[in-house]
């Protein structure tokens, strides 16, 4: 196989929150209903953050 990227691809890295463009920024992600069960029943610190994450 062939791999070919961009010769930056090796050091680029993605500014985030200091990035004034935020080509990421009003991205939504699409939750199918299995899984929003299954984040509904996670436990702990991660299980927090993922659901003050869905809407
Ligand atoms: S445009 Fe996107 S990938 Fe590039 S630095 Fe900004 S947030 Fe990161």
């Amino acid at each position: 196989m062939i791999y070919r990227k961009p010769v930056y691809y090796d050091t680029f890295r993605c500014l985030g929150g200091r990035c004034p463009d935020t080509c990421c920024s009003g991205w939504r992600i699409e939750i199918d209903e299995d899984s929003l069960n299954r984040y509904a029943r996670t436990g702990g610190g991660i299980g927090r953050r993922i659901r003050g994450a869905v809407d």
